[in-house]
């Protein structure tokens, strides 16, 4: 009922509001349309009806609140309480205070929960390793209790020892507590470097694969690797030249087979140059590039001899600088071989 009375007078009130503020609003709009001559807009029969809603509203409001209050004078009550009774809590047992509205007799209770009456008893100062401790008595009870407050003190650092950089640890300070005796290391500085013994070869290389090499730290044994080219699979092992009176020059290739396969093709590339280091060219047909494309079989392990067939004419002749050295084998494998990738390729 009481519920049912609340909702009513809460949209009677929004009623009321509303109609109040359409009724103005439509009055203020009503001024203008005189002021500007215009009749083309109807406004007498909204004003009208706001005029009556209004007071509605009102009237409902009141009507609600006058039946609310004698039908549930409580729920209605501003409630003026006075004590009628009390008992105090103690260390133990909840104690209550029940009261009396002198308006419309409700009566009520309300509860003490149970409380100690503290003092502070002693106080046990904060250290490094505990907080500020309060020791609390009940002057009641004799119940005691620890209250922690505060922060931790500060260690009193000294310097204990120092122990030098190594390679595995930069230089260590290790400081104590004068109070409590806890360390703390303090790292200064870097590591020194290893210091590495000669390199090792750990993995053979072929002339498949790649071998590896490592070197280890005398001091503290870390260790570190390095990979090995692989082996050519063919090494020149000597290489000579003829120069005839008319500025012929022939050279003598002598060429070994590294790998574990039959060779078909060897194919050789070299520049030429003069005393002095600069590039010369072929007096009849002007290159500087001079080749010569060998045809096996030259077996695994074997070595040969190969001429080039047509000579490279220029006086000046005095060195030659190979660029290009291509193996095919019976297999069909073709492999460029370039020093980026192989080791053993030239042994003279
Ligand atoms: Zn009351
Ligand atoms: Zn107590
Ligand atoms: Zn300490
Ligand atoms: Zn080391």
């Amino acid at each position: 009922m009481t519920q049912a009375l609340t909702i009513l007078i809460a949209l009677s009130a929004l009623a009321l509001m509303g109609s109040m503020i359409i009724l103005v609003a439509l009055l203020i709009l009503k001024a203008i349309k005189s002021f500007m001559k215009k009749d083309t807009i109807k406004l007498k029969k909204p004003i009208v009806i706001s005029a009556i809603i209004a007071p509605c509203s009102l009237f409902v409001i009141i009507v609600s609140m006058i039946v609310g209050q004698s039908t549930d004078p409580t729920a209605w009550c501003a409630h003026e309480y006075t004590v009628l009774e009390q008992q105090d809590a103690n260390c133990t047992n909840s104690g209550y205070i029940k009261k009396m509205c002198s308006l419309c007799n409700n009566e009520i209770t309300e509860t003490i929960e149970p409380y100690h009456l503290w003092i502070e008893d002693s106080v046990i100062e904060a250290t490094c390793t505990s907080q500020k401790q309060i020791k609390k008595k009940c002057t009641r009870c004799e119940t005691t209790e620890y209250e922690k407050v505060g922060d931790l003190l500060n260690h009193s650092w000294i310097e204990d020892s120092v122990i030098e950089a190594t390679c595995s640890h930069p230089k260590q300070l290790i400081n104590k507590c004068s109070v409590c005796g806890t360390t703390e290391t303090v790292e200064e500085g870097s590591t020194i470097p290893h210091s590495f013994g000669d390199w090792i070869v750990s993995i053979e290389p072929t002339t498949e694969k790649e071998g590896q090499q490592t070197r280890k730290c005398t001091v503290c044994n870390h260790s570190e690797n390095t990979a090995l080219l692989k082996k050519s699979p063919i090494s020149i092992l000597s290489r000579t030249y003829d120069k005839d009176f008319v500025g012929g020059v022939e050279w003598t290739t002598e060429i070994k087979n590294n790998s574990n396969k039959t060779i078909k093709y060897i194919t050789l590339q070299w520049r030429c140059y003069n005393a002095v280091g600069d590039p010369i060219y072929d007096e009849i047909d002007g290159k500087n590039l001079v080749g010569i494309k060998i045809t096996g079989p030259l077996e695994s392990g074997e070595t040969g001899r190969y001429t080039n067939a047509s000579k490279f004419y220029n006086h000046s002749f005095a060195s030659s600088v190979i660029v290009t050295i291509k193996v095919e084998f019976m297999d069909g494998e073709v492999i460029n071989i370039t020093s980026d990738e192989y080791t053993d390729i030239i042994k003279y």
